[in-house]
């Protein structure tokens, strides 16, 4: 295996220091991800490696955006496969550090607020994950800036958690961070399941239910291809009519403020820009997906 593990910032920022200066390197890519990686994360670390001298993957399983001490310790960890795979994509240095070289000091007391747009749809539901997700993400972004001053530094977030990108891009504005916010489109099964590490939980008659989601997104996406209207209650009936389904939010909304499109989805034909949100729990999963509308 070419690629190589560090586990502290001080490694990191050396190895990649060495990297730039042997390959004349002019870009660095960063690809942060909580491990037990897919398609999804292979997809993101390909771009990077295409776009960048130099690409950094991160493993980290950030406590601060887990709510019950429970899920964050189910959270699969599978570090040998992983790096199998980030290798195969061309990554050069992976960063996995242990939680005390992240929070030294426990958890940390300044932390970023997310402000509104993290209090609907997936914040509603789990209260202070995007403040600890968006914490964890401002750290990383330090931990893999380049060394050379001069050299472009890119970071590259799924389509998959749509909120967390638009938090992520407004982050990155609102306080400057100099680095280019690089969006990657959803990776899914070839049956429509939009890949997630937490997919692995899923029973077998759960996995087939849970391809409702998809089809409801598809459904919609069609309508507005189309330019017919989007008829949103008869999508969201389609996902209730699976029993092992319970349906949290399925919205039309601006792709920037993540503000519902209501009115323009009902009976007139679909106009602009949108995002088709949805969020369920299949059995004890909880599973997120969206598709882009531009029409
Ligand atoms: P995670 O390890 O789940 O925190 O995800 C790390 C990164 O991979 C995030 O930017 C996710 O949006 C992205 N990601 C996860 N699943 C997919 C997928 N199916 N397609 C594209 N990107 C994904």
């Amino acid at each position: 295996m070419a690629i190589q593990l560090v586990t502290t910032a001080a490694q990191l920022r050396a190895e990649s220091a060495r990297l730039l200066t042997e390959k004349r390197g002019t870009s660095q890519g960063l690809v942060p991800t909580m491990g037990a990686l897919h398609e999804g994360h292979a997809r993101l670390a390909r771009t990077a490696v295409e776009q960048n001298d130099v690409v950094v993957a991160s493993i980290f399983v950030n406590p601060l955006q887990f709510g019950e001490a429970v899920d964050l310790e189910r959270y699969p960890r599978t570090l040998d496969a992983d790096l199998a795979l980030l290798d195969a994509q061309g990554v050069d240095l992976v960063f996995a550090p242990p939680v005390e070289e992240v929070y030294p000091g426990g958890e940390p007391m300044v932390r970023i607020t997310s402000g509104a747009l993290a209090d609907k749809w997936e914040g509603a539901s789990r209260p202070g994950h995007f403040d600890g997700a968006l914490t964890v993400v401002a750290k990383l972004l330090h931990y893999g800036l380049p060394s050379a001053g001069e050299a472009a530094y890119r970071a590259y977030f799924g389509q998959k958690d749509a909120q967390q990108l638009t938090l992520v891009r407004r982050m990155v504005a609102d306080l400057n961070f100099p680095v280019e916010v690089v969006a990657v489109p959803i990776v899914r099964s070839e049956d429509g399941l939009a890949l997630s590490s937490r997919n692995r939980f899923l029973s077998a008659a759960e996995r087939e239910a849970a391809l409702v989601l998809s089809r409801a997104l598809r459904l919609v996406e069609e309508r507005a291809n189309a330019h017919e209207p989007l008829d949103l209650d008869s999508a969201r009936a389609l996902v209730e009519s699976q029993p092992l389904v319970a349906l949290d939010y399925f919205e039309v909304v601006d792709p920037r403020t993540l503000e519902p499109l209501a009115e323009n989805c009902r009976e007139t034909p679909f106009r602009g820009e949108g995002l088709v949100l949805i969020a369920a729990k299949v059995g004890p999963v909880r599973l997120i997906d969206n598709v882009p509308l531009d029409s």
